[in-house]
Protein backbone atom coordinates (compact mmCIF):
# COMPACT_ATOMS: atom_id res chain seq x y z
CA UNK A 1 0.00 0.00 0.00
CA UNK A 2 1.71 3.19 1.33
CA UNK A 3 3.41 5.52 -1.43
CA UNK A 4 5.17 8.26 -0.17
CA UNK A 5 6.29 9.21 -4.05
CA UNK A 6 4.74 11.98 -5.20
CA UNK A 7 2.32 11.55 -8.11
CA UNK A 8 1.85 15.22 -7.25
CA UNK A 9 4.34 18.22 -6.62
CA UNK A 10 4.60 18.21 -2.54
CA UNK A 11 3.40 22.20 -2.66
CA UNK A 12 -0.77 20.44 -4.22
CA UNK A 13 -0.45 18.50 -1.31
CA UNK A 14 -0.31 21.37 1.11
CA UNK A 15 -2.77 23.39 -0.44
CA UNK A 16 -5.99 23.94 1.71
CA UNK A 17 -8.48 20.87 1.36
CA UNK A 18 -10.22 22.41 -1.07
CA UNK A 19 -7.87 23.15 -3.51
CA UNK A 20 -6.58 19.59 -3.10
CA UNK A 21 -10.21 18.27 -4.40
CA UNK A 22 -10.27 20.60 -7.48
CA UNK A 23 -6.93 18.96 -8.07
CA UNK A 24 -8.19 15.36 -7.43
CA UNK A 25 -11.17 15.72 -9.57
CA UNK A 26 -9.04 17.07 -12.32
CA UNK A 27 -6.21 14.42 -12.29
CA UNK A 28 -8.37 11.83 -11.22
CA UNK A 29 -5.48 10.58 -8.65
CA UNK A 30 -5.10 7.10 -9.60
CA UNK A 31 -3.22 5.75 -6.69
CA UNK A 32 -5.24 6.61 -3.42
CA UNK A 33 -2.54 5.44 -1.34
CA UNK A 34 -0.05 8.20 -2.89
CA UNK A 35 -1.87 10.78 -1.06
CA UNK A 36 -1.60 10.59 2.81
CA UNK A 37 1.67 8.81 2.25
CA UNK A 38 3.14 11.94 -0.27
CA UNK A 39 3.18 14.00 3.03
CA UNK A 40 5.04 11.69 4.58
CA UNK A 41 6.55 13.25 8.21
CA UNK A 42 9.80 13.20 5.76
CA UNK A 43 8.61 16.02 4.28
CA UNK A 44 9.68 19.79 5.03
CA UNK A 45 6.66 21.97 6.31
CA UNK A 46 5.91 24.26 3.97
CA UNK A 47 5.03 27.87 5.29
CA UNK A 48 1.39 28.39 5.87
CA UNK A 49 1.14 24.87 7.24
CA UNK A 50 -0.87 23.67 9.60
CA UNK A 51 1.59 23.30 13.02
CA UNK A 52 2.29 19.55 13.64
CA UNK A 53 2.05 17.20 16.33
CA UNK A 54 5.25 15.87 16.53
CA UNK A 55 4.97 12.29 16.95
CA UNK A 56 5.87 10.56 20.60
CA UNK A 57 9.44 10.28 21.26
CA UNK A 58 9.59 6.12 21.91
CA UNK A 59 11.75 7.28 25.12
CA UNK A 60 8.58 9.06 26.57
CA UNK A 61 6.35 6.23 26.86
CA UNK A 62 4.04 6.57 29.93
CA UNK A 63 4.85 3.69 32.35
CA UNK A 64 2.58 1.13 32.88
CA UNK A 65 0.57 -0.62 34.96
CA UNK A 66 1.04 -4.29 35.38
CA UNK A 67 -1.41 -5.09 32.64
CA UNK A 68 -3.50 -8.06 31.70
CA UNK A 69 -0.53 -10.64 31.37
CA UNK A 70 -0.27 -10.48 35.16
CA UNK A 71 -2.47 -12.72 35.42
CA UNK A 72 -2.49 -14.59 32.27
CA UNK A 73 -1.42 -18.27 32.55
CA UNK A 74 1.25 -18.92 30.04
CA UNK A 75 0.25 -21.29 28.33
CA UNK A 76 -3.26 -20.80 26.39
CA UNK A 77 -5.77 -24.23 25.79
CA UNK A 78 -5.00 -25.49 22.20
CA UNK A 79 -8.28 -23.56 20.99
CA UNK A 80 -7.85 -24.13 17.54
CA UNK A 81 -7.54 -27.07 17.38
CA UNK A 82 -11.24 -27.81 15.84
CA UNK A 83 -10.88 -27.21 12.50
CA UNK A 84 -14.55 -27.14 12.05
CA UNK A 85 -15.37 -24.01 13.98
CA UNK A 86 -13.06 -21.73 11.32
CA UNK A 87 -16.32 -21.95 9.46
CA UNK A 88 -18.46 -19.70 10.52
CA UNK A 89 -16.46 -16.87 8.80
CA UNK A 90 -17.21 -17.81 5.92
CA UNK A 91 -19.95 -17.59 3.33
CA UNK A 92 -22.39 -20.00 2.90
CA UNK A 93 -20.67 -22.33 -0.39
CA UNK A 94 -17.32 -21.58 0.81
CA UNK A 95 -17.29 -23.41 4.56
CA UNK A 96 -15.77 -26.75 2.73
CA UNK A 97 -12.89 -24.26 1.66
CA UNK A 98 -11.61 -24.56 5.60
CA UNK A 99 -11.03 -28.44 4.82
CA UNK A 100 -7.88 -27.50 2.51
CA UNK A 101 -5.74 -26.04 5.33
CA UNK A 102 -5.24 -29.13 8.03
CA UNK A 103 -1.77 -27.94 8.09
CA UNK A 104 -1.79 -24.19 7.61
CA UNK A 105 -0.65 -22.30 10.63
CA UNK A 106 -3.65 -22.03 13.34
CA UNK A 107 -3.00 -19.34 16.27
CA UNK A 108 -5.22 -18.97 19.34
CA UNK A 109 -4.74 -15.56 21.00
CA UNK A 110 -6.16 -13.61 23.90
CA UNK A 111 -5.06 -9.75 23.97
CA UNK A 112 -6.51 -7.13 26.26
CA UNK A 113 -6.24 -3.52 25.17
CA UNK A 114 -6.47 -0.48 27.49
CA UNK A 115 -6.15 3.35 27.30
CA UNK A 116 -3.76 5.28 29.01
CA UNK A 117 -3.61 9.13 29.08
CA UNK A 118 -2.17 9.43 25.81
CA UNK A 119 -1.02 5.79 24.63
CA UNK A 120 -2.94 2.30 24.32
CA UNK A 121 -1.67 -1.08 25.20
CA UNK A 122 -1.93 -4.24 24.00
CA UNK A 123 -0.85 -7.36 25.88
CA UNK A 124 -1.75 -10.56 25.25
CA UNK A 125 -0.59 -14.55 24.97
CA UNK A 126 -0.81 -16.85 22.03
CA UNK A 127 -0.77 -20.15 21.39
CA UNK A 128 0.56 -21.25 17.37
CA UNK A 129 0.52 -24.95 15.85
CA UNK A 130 2.82 -25.15 13.17
CA UNK A 131 3.58 -27.62 10.78
CA UNK A 132 6.86 -28.06 8.57
CA UNK A 133 5.35 -27.52 5.68
CA UNK A 134 8.76 -27.29 3.87
CA UNK A 135 11.33 -30.37 2.00
CA UNK A 136 13.96 -30.10 4.53
CA UNK A 137 13.58 -29.59 8.57
CA UNK A 138 13.90 -26.76 10.04
CA UNK A 139 16.15 -25.91 13.07
CA UNK A 140 15.24 -22.26 14.06
CA UNK A 141 12.25 -20.66 13.84
CA UNK A 142 11.15 -16.78 13.55
CA UNK A 143 8.24 -14.53 15.42
CA UNK A 144 7.75 -11.45 13.66
CA UNK A 145 7.22 -8.31 16.11
CA UNK A 146 6.41 -6.17 13.46
CA UNK A 147 4.89 -3.24 15.73
CA UNK A 148 8.81 -2.41 16.45
CA UNK A 149 9.47 -1.66 13.14
CA UNK A 150 10.36 2.04 13.20
CA UNK A 151 9.25 3.37 9.84
CA UNK A 152 5.20 2.83 9.61
CA UNK A 153 4.18 1.79 13.27
CA UNK A 154 4.11 4.32 16.10
CA UNK A 155 5.12 1.62 18.68
CA UNK A 156 7.37 -0.71 20.26
CA UNK A 157 6.79 -4.60 21.12
CA UNK A 158 8.06 -6.88 23.87
CA UNK A 159 7.97 -10.93 24.17
CA UNK A 160 8.10 -12.49 27.03
CA UNK A 161 7.79 -16.38 28.04
CA UNK A 162 8.20 -18.40 24.94
CA UNK A 163 7.67 -21.55 24.87
CA UNK A 164 8.04 -24.52 22.53
CA UNK A 165 6.02 -27.36 23.43
CA UNK A 166 5.78 -26.59 27.07
CA UNK A 167 9.45 -26.09 27.03
CA UNK A 168 10.96 -22.19 27.90
CA UNK A 169 13.43 -21.39 25.25
CA UNK A 170 15.43 -18.04 24.93
CA UNK A 171 15.23 -16.09 21.55
CA UNK A 172 17.07 -13.41 20.10
CA UNK A 173 16.10 -10.35 18.36
CA UNK A 174 17.44 -9.24 15.14
CA UNK A 175 16.20 -6.58 12.50
CA UNK A 176 15.92 -4.12 14.89
CA UNK A 177 13.79 -5.72 16.45
CA UNK A 178 11.14 -7.06 14.53
CA UNK A 179 12.43 -10.65 14.27
CA UNK A 180 12.90 -12.95 17.34
CA UNK A 181 14.97 -15.87 16.70
CA UNK A 182 13.80 -19.15 18.79
CA UNK A 183 16.49 -22.00 17.61
CA UNK A 184 15.06 -25.30 17.90
CA UNK A 185 16.09 -28.52 20.62
CA UNK A 186 15.95 -30.21 17.41
CA UNK A 187 15.15 -29.72 14.15
CA UNK A 188 11.21 -29.78 13.05
CA UNK A 189 11.35 -32.68 10.77
CA UNK A 190 9.07 -31.99 7.46
CA UNK A 191 5.52 -32.61 7.72
CA UNK A 192 6.23 -32.48 11.60
CA UNK A 193 4.28 -30.28 14.09
CA UNK A 194 4.75 -28.08 17.14
CA UNK A 195 3.64 -25.90 19.22
CA UNK A 196 4.88 -22.40 19.99
CA UNK A 197 3.49 -20.40 23.25
CA UNK A 198 4.19 -16.49 23.86
CA UNK A 199 3.40 -13.55 25.80
CA UNK A 200 3.89 -10.27 24.64
CA UNK A 201 2.80 -6.77 24.99
CA UNK A 202 2.57 -3.44 22.67
CA UNK A 203 2.06 -0.06 23.38
CA UNK A 204 0.55 2.15 20.87
CA UNK A 205 1.13 6.16 20.55
CA UNK A 206 -1.03 8.69 19.01
CA UNK A 207 0.24 11.02 16.15
CA UNK A 208 -1.18 9.66 13.22
CA UNK A 209 -2.98 12.21 11.17
CA UNK A 210 -3.05 13.42 7.59
CA UNK A 211 0.42 15.05 7.64
CA UNK A 212 2.22 12.41 9.55
CA UNK A 213 0.49 9.37 8.40
CA UNK A 214 1.11 5.70 9.93
CA UNK A 215 0.29 2.16 10.04
CA UNK A 216 -0.17 1.49 13.52
CA UNK A 217 -0.63 4.15 16.57
CA UNK A 218 -3.50 6.02 17.62
CA UNK A 219 -5.69 8.75 15.65
CA UNK A 220 -8.65 10.50 16.39
CA UNK A 221 -8.45 8.18 19.38
CA UNK A 222 -8.78 4.93 17.63
CA UNK A 223 -6.28 2.90 18.05
CA UNK A 224 -4.97 0.87 14.41
CA UNK A 225 -3.49 -1.92 15.60
CA UNK A 226 -2.59 -4.48 12.20
CA UNK A 227 -0.05 -7.19 13.07
CA UNK A 228 0.05 -6.63 16.56
CA UNK A 229 0.85 -9.90 17.54
CA UNK A 230 3.97 -12.34 17.23
CA UNK A 231 3.72 -13.58 13.47
CA UNK A 232 5.09 -16.26 11.78
CA UNK A 233 6.84 -15.19 8.56
CA UNK A 234 6.80 -17.15 5.00
CA UNK A 235 9.61 -19.12 4.06
CA UNK A 236 11.66 -18.24 0.51
CA UNK A 237 13.86 -19.87 -1.04
CA UNK A 238 14.74 -21.93 1.93
CA UNK A 239 15.32 -18.59 4.24
CA UNK A 240 13.33 -17.15 6.52
CA UNK A 241 11.74 -13.89 5.60
CA UNK A 242 12.49 -11.48 8.25
CA UNK A 243 13.79 -8.14 6.00
CA UNK A 244 12.57 -5.02 7.06
CA UNK A 245 10.27 -3.56 5.42
CA UNK A 246 11.75 -0.91 2.31
CA UNK A 247 10.03 2.68 3.13
CA UNK A 248 7.03 3.53 1.24
CA UNK A 249 5.62 -0.25 0.98
CA UNK A 250 3.96 -2.91 2.46
CA UNK A 251 5.33 -4.91 5.35
CA UNK A 252 4.07 -8.17 6.42
CA UNK A 253 4.39 -11.53 4.29
CA UNK A 254 3.02 -14.37 5.59
CA UNK A 255 1.22 -17.75 4.50
CA UNK A 256 -2.21 -18.26 4.75
CA UNK A 257 -3.40 -18.92 8.16
CA UNK A 258 -6.52 -20.10 10.45
CA UNK A 259 -7.37 -17.88 14.19
CA UNK A 260 -9.09 -18.07 16.47
CA UNK A 261 -9.26 -15.05 18.97
CA UNK A 262 -10.53 -12.80 21.32
CA UNK A 263 -10.09 -9.08 22.05
CA UNK A 264 -10.91 -7.66 25.72
CA UNK A 265 -11.51 -3.95 25.26
CA UNK A 266 -13.32 -0.63 27.08
CA UNK A 267 -16.83 -1.36 26.82
CA UNK A 268 -18.07 2.19 25.52
CA UNK A 269 -15.42 1.50 22.75
CA UNK A 270 -15.95 -0.62 19.38
CA UNK A 271 -13.72 -3.17 18.67
CA UNK A 272 -13.27 -4.05 15.04
CA UNK A 273 -11.42 -7.12 14.61
CA UNK A 274 -10.91 -9.41 11.44
CA UNK A 275 -13.10 -12.60 10.83
CA UNK A 276 -16.71 -12.99 12.49
CA UNK A 277 -17.59 -12.91 15.94
CA UNK A 278 -18.80 -16.14 17.50
CA UNK A 279 -19.05 -15.16 20.78
CA UNK A 280 -19.28 -11.98 22.74
CA UNK A 281 -19.65 -10.75 26.29
CA UNK A 282 -19.86 -7.71 29.14
CA UNK A 283 -17.85 -7.52 32.49
CA UNK A 284 -17.67 -4.14 34.30
CA UNK A 285 -16.17 -1.76 32.18
CA UNK A 286 -14.73 -4.26 29.78
CA UNK A 287 -16.09 -5.84 26.64
CA UNK A 288 -15.09 -9.70 24.98
CA UNK A 289 -15.13 -10.64 21.21
CA UNK A 290 -14.27 -14.35 20.71
CA UNK A 291 -13.68 -14.65 16.63
CA UNK A 292 -12.55 -16.78 14.14
CA UNK A 293 -11.20 -16.24 10.69
CA UNK A 294 -11.31 -18.02 7.52
CA UNK A 295 -7.90 -18.47 5.60
CA UNK A 296 -6.46 -15.68 6.32
CA UNK A 297 -2.74 -13.77 5.95
CA UNK A 298 -3.15 -11.83 8.94
CA UNK A 299 -5.11 -9.88 11.53
CA UNK A 300 -5.95 -6.20 12.03
CA UNK A 301 -7.51 -4.95 15.28
CA UNK A 302 -9.17 -1.07 15.37
CA UNK A 303 -10.72 -0.23 19.04
CA UNK A 304 -12.39 3.54 19.07
CA UNK A 305 -15.20 5.66 19.29
CA UNK A 306 -16.22 3.97 16.19
CA UNK A 307 -20.13 4.34 14.83
CA UNK A 308 -21.53 0.51 12.48
CA UNK A 309 -23.22 1.44 9.64
CA UNK A 310 -23.92 -2.35 7.76
CA UNK A 311 -25.50 -3.71 4.68
CA UNK A 312 -25.99 -7.01 3.76
CA UNK A 313 -25.10 -7.98 -0.24
CA UNK A 314 -25.59 -11.71 -1.38
CA UNK A 315 -24.82 -12.83 2.13
CA UNK A 316 -21.98 -11.01 2.75
CA UNK A 317 -22.20 -8.45 5.57
CA UNK A 318 -20.16 -5.17 4.87
CA UNK A 319 -19.57 -2.76 8.14
CA UNK A 320 -18.74 0.45 7.54
CA UNK A 321 -17.14 2.20 10.54
CA UNK A 322 -17.14 5.42 11.06
CA UNK A 323 -15.91 8.20 13.26
CA UNK A 324 -19.05 10.23 14.67
CA UNK A 325 -18.13 13.43 12.35
CA UNK A 326 -18.13 11.16 9.43
CA UNK A 327 -21.46 9.51 9.97
CA UNK A 328 -22.94 11.23 6.85
CA UNK A 329 -20.08 9.88 4.16
CA UNK A 330 -20.69 5.75 5.91
CA UNK A 331 -23.52 5.31 2.72
CA UNK A 332 -21.07 6.43 0.46
CA UNK A 333 -18.26 3.77 2.08
CA UNK A 334 -20.95 1.26 1.59
CA UNK A 335 -22.05 2.24 -1.75
CA UNK A 336 -18.34 2.34 -3.28
CA UNK A 337 -17.15 -1.07 -1.43
CA UNK A 338 -20.58 -2.69 -2.50
CA UNK A 339 -19.84 -1.68 -6.06
CA UNK A 340 -16.71 -2.75 -6.36
CA UNK A 341 -16.64 -6.31 -4.37
CA UNK A 342 -20.33 -6.94 -7.04
CA UNK A 343 -17.59 -6.12 -9.72
CA UNK A 344 -14.49 -8.29 -8.64
CA UNK A 345 -16.68 -11.24 -7.47
CA UNK A 346 -18.00 -11.26 -11.50
CA UNK A 347 -14.49 -10.05 -12.94
CA UNK A 348 -11.94 -12.24 -11.15
CA UNK A 349 -13.99 -14.91 -8.69
CA UNK A 350 -15.88 -14.91 -5.54
CA UNK A 351 -15.22 -13.25 -2.09
CA UNK A 352 -15.96 -15.99 0.01
CA UNK A 353 -15.22 -14.35 3.83
CA UNK A 354 -19.02 -13.41 5.63
CA UNK A 355 -17.65 -10.37 6.23
CA UNK A 356 -15.68 -7.05 4.75
CA UNK A 357 -14.66 -4.13 7.84
CA UNK A 358 -14.17 -0.64 6.04
CA UNK A 359 -12.08 1.71 8.88
CA UNK A 360 -12.32 5.64 8.87
CA UNK A 361 -8.51 5.71 10.09
CA UNK A 362 -7.39 9.52 8.64
CA UNK A 363 -4.23 9.18 8.38
CA UNK A 364 -3.81 5.61 7.56
CA UNK A 365 -1.93 7.11 4.28
CA UNK A 366 -4.48 6.94 1.41
CA UNK A 367 -5.38 3.81 2.44
CA UNK A 368 -4.32 0.56 3.67
CA UNK A 369 -5.00 -3.42 2.99
CA UNK A 370 -6.03 -6.36 5.51
CA UNK A 371 -7.64 -9.56 5.02
CA UNK A 372 -10.97 -8.65 5.45
CA UNK A 373 -10.75 -5.30 6.39
CA UNK A 374 -9.18 -2.06 5.51
CA UNK A 375 -8.64 0.69 6.93
CA UNK A 376 -9.70 4.02 4.46
CA UNK A 377 -7.36 7.51 5.38
CA UNK A 378 -9.04 9.64 3.16
CA UNK A 379 -13.00 9.79 4.02
CA UNK A 380 -14.25 12.66 2.84
CA UNK A 381 -16.03 15.09 0.22
CA UNK A 382 -12.92 14.30 -2.35
CA UNK A 383 -12.96 12.25 -5.01
CA UNK A 384 -10.11 10.46 -3.71
CA UNK A 385 -12.37 8.70 -1.00
CA UNK A 386 -14.10 7.06 -3.63
CA UNK A 387 -10.68 5.96 -5.47
CA UNK A 388 -9.24 4.53 -1.88
CA UNK A 389 -11.94 2.65 -1.02
CA UNK A 390 -12.54 0.85 -4.62
CA UNK A 391 -8.32 0.62 -4.39
CA UNK A 392 -8.21 -1.11 -1.21
CA UNK A 393 -11.58 -3.60 -1.63
CA UNK A 394 -9.34 -4.51 -5.07
CA UNK A 395 -6.60 -5.79 -2.53
CA UNK A 396 -8.91 -8.25 -1.05
CA UNK A 397 -8.48 -10.51 -4.12
CA UNK A 398 -5.30 -9.64 -5.35
CA UNK A 399 -2.79 -9.56 -1.79
CA UNK A 400 -5.82 -10.76 0.85
CA UNK A 401 -6.95 -13.87 -1.89
CA UNK A 402 -4.12 -13.67 -4.26
CA UNK A 403 -1.48 -13.30 -2.14
CA UNK A 404 2.09 -12.17 -3.20
CA UNK A 405 5.56 -11.41 -2.25
CA UNK A 406 4.59 -7.49 -1.05
CA UNK A 407 8.30 -6.48 -0.46
CA UNK A 408 9.66 -8.48 -3.33
CA UNK A 409 7.24 -8.19 -5.79
CA UNK A 410 4.68 -5.75 -5.21
CA UNK A 411 3.70 -5.10 -8.73
CA UNK A 412 1.53 -8.33 -8.36
CA UNK A 413 -0.62 -6.66 -5.70
CA UNK A 414 -0.46 -2.99 -6.40
CA UNK A 415 -0.49 -3.10 -9.87
CA UNK A 416 -3.19 -5.01 -9.73
CA UNK A 417 -5.08 -2.96 -7.48
CA UNK A 418 -4.68 0.07 -9.40
CA UNK A 419 -6.18 -2.05 -12.45
CA UNK A 420 -9.43 -2.41 -10.78
CA UNK A 421 -9.82 1.05 -10.14
CA UNK A 422 -10.08 1.14 -13.66
CA UNK A 423 -12.37 -2.02 -13.77
CA UNK A 424 -14.53 -0.08 -11.13
CA UNK A 425 -14.46 3.09 -13.30
CA UNK A 426 -15.27 1.02 -16.51
CA UNK A 427 -18.65 -0.58 -14.81
CA UNK A 428 -19.69 2.67 -12.44
CA UNK A 429 -18.55 6.09 -14.31
CA UNK A 430 -18.59 4.82 -18.15
CA UNK A 431 -15.70 4.06 -20.68
CA UNK A 432 -14.93 7.64 -21.18
CA UNK A 433 -13.34 8.25 -17.47
CA UNK A 434 -12.15 5.22 -17.24
CA UNK A 435 -10.26 6.12 -20.31
CA UNK A 436 -9.12 9.66 -19.34
CA UNK A 437 -7.47 7.44 -15.68
CA UNK A 438 -5.58 5.25 -18.39
CA UNK A 439 -4.45 8.46 -20.03
CA UNK A 440 -3.57 9.96 -16.09
CA UNK A 441 -1.33 6.79 -16.05
CA UNK A 442 0.78 7.48 -19.00
CA UNK A 443 1.24 10.91 -18.03
CA UNK A 444 2.14 9.90 -15.17
CA UNK A 445 4.60 7.37 -16.54
CA UNK A 446 5.63 10.03 -19.01
CA UNK A 447 6.92 12.52 -16.60
CA UNK A 448 8.94 9.91 -14.69
CA UNK A 449 12.81 10.45 -14.74
CA UNK A 450 12.90 6.37 -15.09
CA UNK A 451 9.66 5.43 -17.17
CA UNK A 452 11.70 2.46 -19.25
CA UNK A 453 12.09 0.68 -15.75
CA UNK A 454 10.61 -2.71 -15.62
CA UNK A 455 7.49 -2.91 -12.96
CA UNK A 456 8.90 -6.54 -11.02
CA UNK A 457 11.28 -4.92 -9.33
CA UNK A 458 11.42 -4.65 -5.43
CA UNK A 459 9.86 -1.98 -3.40
CA UNK A 460 13.64 -1.12 -2.50
CA UNK A 461 15.56 -1.72 -5.61
CA UNK A 462 13.60 1.34 -7.33
CA UNK A 463 16.06 4.55 -7.45
CA UNK A 464 13.67 6.25 -4.98
CA UNK A 465 9.93 6.03 -4.10
CA UNK A 466 8.91 8.03 -6.35
CA UNK A 467 9.85 5.57 -9.02
CA UNK A 468 8.63 3.26 -7.04
CA UNK A 469 5.14 4.41 -7.28
CA UNK A 470 5.08 5.91 -10.83
CA UNK A 471 6.39 2.46 -12.34
CA UNK A 472 4.87 0.02 -10.09
CA UNK A 473 1.54 1.75 -9.22
CA UNK A 474 0.86 3.34 -12.87
CA UNK A 475 2.73 1.54 -15.09
CA UNK A 476 1.76 -1.76 -13.60
CA UNK A 477 -1.91 -1.09 -14.01
CA UNK A 478 -1.09 -0.20 -17.55
CA UNK A 479 0.70 -3.01 -17.95
CA UNK A 480 -2.89 -4.88 -17.14
CA UNK A 481 -4.51 -3.19 -19.63
CA UNK A 482 -1.73 -3.84 -22.35
CA UNK A 483 -2.29 -7.30 -21.50
CA UNK A 484 -5.99 -7.41 -22.31
CA UNK A 485 -5.37 -5.90 -25.47
CA UNK A 486 -2.77 -8.53 -26.11
CA UNK A 487 -5.57 -11.13 -25.03
CA UNK A 488 -8.58 -9.69 -25.84
CA UNK A 489 -11.42 -9.33 -23.46
CA UNK A 490 -13.05 -12.65 -23.37
CA UNK A 491 -9.36 -14.66 -22.84
CA UNK A 492 -8.25 -11.91 -20.59
CA UNK A 493 -11.01 -12.06 -18.43
CA UNK A 494 -10.97 -15.61 -17.92
CA UNK A 495 -7.06 -15.86 -17.23
CA UNK A 496 -8.43 -13.30 -14.15
CA UNK A 497 -10.62 -16.18 -13.56
CA UNK A 498 -8.07 -19.07 -13.68
CA UNK A 499 -5.10 -17.25 -11.93
CA UNK A 500 -7.65 -16.52 -8.89
CA UNK A 501 -8.61 -19.99 -8.68
CA UNK A 502 -5.20 -21.53 -8.85
CA UNK A 503 -4.03 -19.05 -6.10
CA UNK A 504 -7.06 -18.47 -4.27
CA UNK A 505 -5.55 -18.60 -0.22
CA UNK A 506 -2.24 -19.02 -1.81
CA UNK A 507 1.20 -17.16 -2.73
CA UNK A 508 1.59 -16.05 -6.53
CA UNK A 509 5.56 -15.12 -8.36
CA UNK A 510 5.53 -13.24 -11.60
CA UNK A 511 6.38 -16.40 -13.27
CA UNK A 512 3.22 -17.92 -11.93
CA UNK A 513 1.21 -15.03 -13.20
CA UNK A 514 2.84 -15.14 -16.41
CA UNK A 515 2.30 -18.85 -16.67
CA UNK A 516 -1.45 -18.99 -15.82
CA UNK A 517 -1.88 -15.95 -18.67
CA UNK A 518 0.22 -18.24 -21.22
CA UNK A 519 -1.71 -21.54 -20.23
CA UNK A 520 -5.14 -19.27 -20.84
CA UNK A 521 -4.06 -17.84 -24.60
CA UNK A 522 -2.20 -20.82 -25.30
CA UNK A 523 0.47 -18.43 -26.57
CA UNK A 524 3.98 -17.17 -25.84
CA UNK A 525 4.09 -14.07 -23.49
CA UNK A 526 7.58 -13.92 -23.15
CA UNK A 527 8.30 -10.86 -24.96
CA UNK A 528 5.64 -8.58 -23.23
CA UNK A 529 6.65 -9.85 -20.09
CA UNK A 530 10.51 -9.31 -20.39
CA UNK A 531 9.51 -5.46 -21.64
CA UNK A 532 7.03 -4.68 -18.86
CA UNK A 533 8.07 -6.87 -16.24
CA UNK A 534 11.37 -7.94 -16.08
CA UNK A 535 13.49 -6.06 -17.97
CA UNK A 536 11.91 -2.84 -18.71
CA UNK A 537 12.03 -0.81 -21.95
CA UNK A 538 10.28 2.06 -23.62
CA UNK A 539 6.32 1.10 -23.58
CA UNK A 540 3.73 3.76 -25.55
CA UNK A 541 0.14 3.86 -25.35
ZN1 LIG B 1 -2.45 -0.63 -2.76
Amino acid sequence: MPRRSLLLPLTFLLLTSLACQTIYKAFELPNPEGLATDAFPTATPKAGQVTLTPPPTRASVTPKTPGATATLQPTLPAEYADLAQFQAAQRDGFTSDIAQFPHATRYALEVTVTFGDASAFLDGRERIHYTNQQTFPLATLYLMLWPNDRDQYLSEMTLQNVRVDSVPLNFSLENDGIAARIDLPQPLAPGAALDVSAEFSVSAHPGIDDTTPARFGLTNGVLLAPTFYPLIPRIIDGQWQTIPAPSGGDTTNSDTALYWWRVTAPKDLTIVASGTVIDSSLAGDTQTQTLVTGPMRDLALVVGPLELYQREVDGLTLNAYVLQDHAAYAPKMLDFTEAQVQNLQAEVGPYPFSELDVVDAPGAFGGIEYPGEIFIGVVGDSDFFEYATVHEVGHQWFYSLIGDDQLLQPWLDEAAATYTEYLYQEKVHGSGEAEGFLGYLWDDVKASDNPDLPIGLGVGDYPSERDYGTIVYSKGALFFDALRRELGDKVFFEFLHNYYAAYRYGFATSQDFQATAEQTCACDLGALFDLWVYKGGQVKP
